[in-house]
């Protein structure tokens, strides 16, 4: 759990990380966020609101997280109990962690004054948010853009945790290169790779020094990838595709050249052209919870 101060202007005040509470009973980890939340509000006597993002979606009206399924919860009323152990009674803001993201990049990073932009967040799982003439895209079961789980190979395509098969995050995500490595270890004998060290920075690593089957599974997810972008151009039709996430942002340099072709070969032309690609820039995730502070009390936004 990533935890920021920050003023108005973006600007970092103090930031700190507590472990992620998985397994934890939830008011063990509400406690502990209320914690260093009322040793902030000792310090800073300004402070105005607090930004939440959390995976999975949210009730952003009643500030519950639904469903985050690593964390273990379900219905779990984030804004209630961190505001019943808080010292100050002030405004919580809860969203969405990728909602809060492209809140954060509008803001503060690479989509400042863009109005129509697909944010898409590539780590250990895929995740999307749309903002659409200044409105971030809400489904009707907060569970929108839920990009990962589109389906690529429905017959054929790797198992996914979902249920179906062939998922996007099946094939472009930090457990799908390790598990695309981990099937192909023993048709590539020549290759460096071993199945005991198997991990998304060895198989970069690897790439990099033009390693066989780590160039084959980093060329499969670029070319999958350059699809996903078309996906969100076309549906879209937004100003600015934001790409971020640890996958992306370690592994551009060898994504780039396939995803920008393979996307440029599945545009419409109108779409195409409309179209920036820019890695995000928010380097800290929690300065994007920060501005839904910003975003409702200054603007009237939603998240
Ligand atoms: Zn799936």
């Amino acid at each position: 759990m990533a935890f920021v101060v920050a003023d108005r202007d973006g600007s970092i005040l103090v930031s700190d990380t507590l472990p992620t509470p998985a397994g934890d009973a939830f008011a063990e980890t509400a406690d502990r966020i209320a914690n260093l939340l009322n040793r902030y509000l000792d310090t800073y006597g300004k402070i105005c609101g607090i930004g939440i993002g959390l995976p999975g979606p949210v009730d952003a009206e009643r500030g519950i997280a639904l469903h985050a399924a690593n964390l273990g919860w379900e219905h779990v009323p984030v804004r209630d109990a961190i505001s019943a152990r808080l010292a100050k009674s002030l405004p919580i803001y809860i969203a969405n962690d990728v909602n809060a993201g492209a809140i954060g990049e509008q803001r503060y990073g690479i989509a400042q004054g863009i109005a129509n932009f697909v944010y898409l967040t590539i780590g250990t799982g895929v995740g999307g948010a749309v903002m659409i003439d200044n409105r971030l895209m809400r489904g009707a079961s907060a569970s929108e853009m839920e990009i990962g789980h589109v389906s690529l190979d429905p017959v054929n395509g790797r198992q996914c945790t979902c249920g179906g098969r062939g998922c996007l995050e099946m094939s472009v995500s930090g457990k799908a290169i390790i598990a695309h490595a981990r099937q192909h270890l023993a048709d590539y004998i020549d290759s460096c790779l071993s199945a005991d060290t198997l991990s998304t920075r060895e198989i970069i690593r690897a790439a990099e020094q033009h390693d066989p089957l780590a160039t084959h599974v980093m060329q499969e997810a670029a070319d999958t990838l350059g699809i996903a972008c078309s996906w969100c151009i076309n549906l879209f039709n937004p100003k600015l595709l934001i790409l971020g996430g640890g996958l992306i942002h370690a592994s551009w340099h060898l994504l780039k050249p396939r995803t920008l072709s393979t996307l440029r070969a599945r545009c419409l032309p109108l779409n195409y052209e409309a179209a920036t690609i820019s890695l995000s820039q928010l380097v800290d995730g929690a300065l994007g919870a920060s501005a839904l502070v910003w975003h409702h009390q200054n603007e009237g936004g939603r998240a």
